[in-house]
């Protein structure tokens, strides 16, 4: 019977990213899907790398940060290897404000009326502006890439095939089972997003949240030069995520609605209506498509990274609104953990074991 060294349980960019690392080192390695792979949060996700939020949790913070700084050679790597781009975007961010909120980010910089103008023409707001040194990709692209690349390196998908049970012999992992199969591994991790709470025994405490998003594109024969933004924008109503081939992502709702991935129309024509007030160029852009997906969430809001109280058993999930900058912080450190290194960051924030 064939056996792997690593057992990866989903192919969502958590996942994938750490299937490709692992297998760099040397490890064999296989990543069983429940259908196919990048299709569920990563493929919904906005692909802010957001490493400026005021949000972040303090003890994630410095996992933030080292991620956003390694994303380039990430990225330079992944294109290397897979022949394919996710479309880092690096103009940056222009945030505005709210009257008692502060840029707290190193580089972070105020913008006058003119300044903001001279940035980004189509912007009509007015407010405190700020442009913040982040970055941007596009999540499908990167999902795509990765699976490409990890395919290329010799990593083994079972696609269409949810992971019931983690097999266990004599208090210790021993590979997963699906209704059909067993594969067997000397180690197991769990990557399954909002549904790595289903997998037994010891289900990761995650729960979905519910995040839509809609996408436009130029009308027919419109300009695309005099519509295009450069920059990500984000306002308390909105946040509006352009992609190089002209399309524009407005987002996101941050919905508790358990597993339900209804858009909602009446929540698009908000998003429309608050984006043509920042910009009314993108209110003359037509509504290609609109969708929802499932952010992976912990009772702490803090990813869940790390072993589990059942030996050769790990999880690398709950990243909740985070997992596309996370990615490769988080298979670097797992990538470490799993091959007996001592991972770049203290996990113990973030072990499986603080939930009991
Ligand atoms: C609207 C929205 C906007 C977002 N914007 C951003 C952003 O701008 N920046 C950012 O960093 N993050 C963002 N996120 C969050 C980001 O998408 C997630 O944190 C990230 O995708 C989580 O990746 P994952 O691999 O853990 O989960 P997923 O991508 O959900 O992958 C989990 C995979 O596991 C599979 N699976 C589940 N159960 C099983 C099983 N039993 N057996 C086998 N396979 C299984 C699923 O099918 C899925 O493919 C956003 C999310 C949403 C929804």
């Amino acid at each position: 019977m064939k056996t792997w060294d690593v057992v990866i349980i989903g192919g969502g960019v958590i996942g994938l990213a750490l299937a490709w690392r692992l297998r760099h080192s040397g490890a064999s390695v296989l990543v069983v899907e429940k259908g196919e792979p990048w299709r569920e949060a990563t493929y919904a996700a906005a692909g802010m790398i957001a490493h400026c939020d005021p949000g972040t949790p303090p003890a994630l913070q410095a996992m933030v940060a080292a991620s956003a700084r390694i994303y380039p050679e990430f990225v330079r790597e992944l294109r290397a290897e897979a022949f394919q781009s996710p479309d880092l975007r690096d103009a940056g961010t222009v945030v505005f404000l709210g009257d008692d909120e502060l840029p707290s980010c190193a580089g972070a910089r105020l913008l006058d009326d003119a300044e903001l103008t001279q940035l980004e023409p189509p912007i009509r707001l007015r407010g405190r502006a700020c442009w913040l040194p982040e970055s941007s990709v596009d999540p499908r692209k990167l999902g795509r890439a990765l699976e490409k690349a990890a395919r290329t390196l010799g990593v083994d998908f079972v696609t269409g095939a949810a992971v019931n049970e983690v097999a266990v012999l004599g208090r210790r992992a021993t590979g997963v089972r699906t209704t059909k199969s067993f594969y067997a591994a000397d180690k197991v991790v769990n990557c399954a997003g909002a549904w790595a709470g289903e997998i037994k025994p010891l289900g990761m405490p995650t729960r979905p949240v519910k995040g839509q998003i809609a996408c436009l594109v130029p009308q027919p024969g419109a300009h695309r030069a005099g519509l295009q933004i450069q920059h990500v924008i984000r306002t308390p109503e909105v946040y509006i995520i352009p992609r190089s081939d002209g399309r524009i992502l407005l987002g996101a709702t941050v919905e508790e609605a358990g597993f339900d991935k209804r858009v909602d129309p009446e929540t698009v024509r908000r998003f429309q209506e608050a984006a043509a007030q920042v910009a009314p160029v993108i209110g003359e852009m037509r509504l290609h498509d609109a969708w929802a997906g499932l952010r992976p969430a912990s009772p702490d809001d803090l990813p869940i990274l790390g072993a589990t109280s059942l030996p050769g058993y790990y999880a690398a999930t709950g990243h909740y609104r985070d997992g596309i900058m996370l990615a490769p912080v988080t298979a670097l450190v797992m990538t470490q953990l799993l091959t007996g290194h001592k991972p770049d960051f203290d996990l113990a924030a973030f072990s499986p074991l603080r939930f009991g």
